[in-house]
């Protein structure tokens, strides 16, 4: 299926697409489900149990956290990122919450979110459920969700979240039915895009036009440059127990310092910088664009920031051929393979990001659609077999400095693809499928679950079966 736009990239927050967003999504659409269906006053109590690599490393991720919002109604998209913090100290502190935005009931976070280090639902390695229970404590309502990656969300029973009865007018399922399309109708990538996003919009209000999805697309581009902006400002240690001290603010000074001798400035140091100042603003669960993941937001906003800088400057046009043209290609990933760093490792989190960047890259600078599919090719080829092993389940470390490499790895992709002319050996289809594989072989300890890799030889893991 083609996926719009708007799903591969969401506005959210921090740290994590699959444990934060999705989790908050689950539990929001359960008080929007409980709201509709059920009595709410019959309510005396709301317990979530989370499993598999939810519960592992759930709490690194502010997965608990993040639950507790959704329970009351929050949505990742809209909640204020600085209110946070006070809302958690209210209910621990209080021992209850306003279940779907109004209805009080008491609530324990020892006891009423229940991590289940343990288990695994046999249907995906992200599953919670979430459950009401009367006054006698007799279930009222138990829904079970899995967190698919990218912030996406499917409720048990659901084949796909986003299922819809909506057919683009130039669908495609691989890179090869995408170039199809594009020779028979001579468009871009981009363009072909831009007509399924506009039916798509239509579809639900007629009155859609292009300026719709160049506004939605702005927004997009507005939010990755604001979080760059937050992230330079900001120093300190991020949150998390590793006392990792945040270093965008330092690399800035450390530009302008000096570009205030008249020495010269490097483009990589810039694009260390953006990547960096959007994932530390992420691991301290500030605002982002999922893009396609959380732990991988910081690649495609670097790599447009340089395209900003380096190559066009403030050129919308160009900006919104490079989000078309990426979404595309990330498109093709969550079809054919899968974006959940659970199921495949980073390989789906910091490859797919790269591989989006490199071709948005490339569309932008003018390339052709082989260009363009060569350079999403070379930038997976060169993450095959990227485990995800974060350090103490934090959305830190490799995480933050993994987003500079996939942003300079992406930007000499689109290099190395502008400088043939799109013939090339290996297809971008047949990288994908490589990908999935080899996420498929991986050893389950190296696909987040803090209990392999760098996350147990450089620190001991502090999760607990129990
Ligand atoms: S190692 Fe990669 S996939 Fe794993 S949490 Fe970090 S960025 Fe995400």
């Amino acid at each position: 299926m083609s996926h719009s736009m708007f799903d591969l990239f969401k506005v959210g927050v921090g740290p994590s697409s699959s444990h934060t967003v999705g989790p908050m999504l689950a539990c929001a659409r359960f008080s929007q489900f409980a709201i509709q269906a059920l009595s709410l006053d019959a309510i005396h109590r709301v317990s979530v149990d989370l499993y598999g690599s939810l519960a592992l490393t759930g709490k690194g991720h502010a997965t608990d956290v993040a639950c507790v919002m959704g329970l009351m109604g929050e949505m990742p998209a809209t909640i204020e990122s600085d209110d946070i913090e006070t809302m958690t100290k209210m209910v621990k502190n209080g021992g209850e919450l306003p279940f779907a935005g109004s209805h009080y009931v008491p609530f324990s976070w020892d006891a009423d979110l229940v991590f289940h280090y343990d288990q695994v639902l046999p249907a995906h390695p992200n599953g919670m459920t979430v459950s009401v229970y009367d006054k006698k404590d007799k279930c009222l309502a138990r829904k079970t969700y899995f967190s698919v990656g990218g912030g996406f969300v499917v409720e048990e029973g659901e084949t796909d979240a986003l299922a819809s009865d909506f057919a683009p007018p130039y669908p495609f399922k691989s890179a090869a039915e995408l170039l199809e399309q594009c020779d028979k109708t001579g468009m871009t990538i981009s363009e072909l895009m831009f007509t399924n996003e506009i039916a798509q919009a239509q579809y639900t209000d007629p009155s859609a036009t292009r300026d719709t999805v160049n506004q939605g697309l702005d927004h997009i581009w507005q939010v990755m440059r604001e979080c760059i902006d937050r992230g330079i400002q900001q120093g300190g240690v991020l949150p998390g127990g590793l006392n990792i001290k945040r270093r965008a603010k330092g690399m800035y000074d450390a530009i302008h310092d000096k570009q205030a001798h008249g020495l010269p400035t490097d483009s990589n140091d810039w694009v260390n910088l953006f990547a960096m100042a959007v994932n530390e603003e992420n691991a301290a669960g500030g605002r982002v664009v999922t893009a396609p993941t959380n732990g991988a937001a910081g690649v495609i906003p670097a790599v447009l920031a340089y395209y900003d800088k380096f190559v066009s400057p403030n050129n919308p046009e160009g900006i919104r051929t490079f989000l078309a043209t990426s979404a595309a290609i990330g498109s093709l990933y969550k079809t054919n393979a899968s974006i959940s760093a659970a199921e495949v490792g980073c390989q789906g989190e910091i490859g797919v990001a790269c591989s989006m960047a490199a071709a948005g890259l490339a569309a932008a600078m003018g390339g052709t659609n082989a260009q363009i599919e060569n350079a999403a090719e070379i930038g997976m080829e060169h993450n095959l077999g990227l485990t995800c092993d974060p350090i103490n389940g934090l959305v830190q470390v490799p995480c933050i400095e993994r987003n500079t490499m996939g942003a300079v790895k992406a930007i000499n992709a689109t290099r190395l693809a502008l400088g043939g002319d799109g013939e090339h050996h290996v297809s971008l289809d047949s990288v994908i499928k490589t990908m999935h594989e080899t996420g498929l072989d991986m050893m389950s300890k190296y696909k987040e679950t803090s209990q392999g890799g760098l996350a147990t030889n450089v620190i001991p893991i502090n999760v607990v079966a129990c």
